[in-house]
């Protein structure tokens, strides 16, 4: 298995996205990776959101 994605699926909406966002969202929840769209679903009136940085695509080097 060598998966080596350039890009992770949101962990809600599954689709990839560039740009990710490594939240919490539940109490006791793991850490979970959301598109910017569903960011903002997630953590509207969301005691338990936790903010814990973006995560970005590397860029394809180009030499
Ligand atoms: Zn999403």
């Amino acid at each position: 298995m060598a998966v080596r994605a350039r890009v992770k699926p949101c962990h809600f909406c599954n689709q990839p996205a560039p740009v990710l966002y490594r939240v919490k969202y539940e109490e006791e929840g793991d850490w979970v990776f959301t598109c910017p769209d569903c960011w903002q679903k997630i953590s509207q009136d969301n005691p338990f959101y936790v903010y814990g940085g973006t995560w970005k695509a590397e860029k394809p080097k180009k030499s």
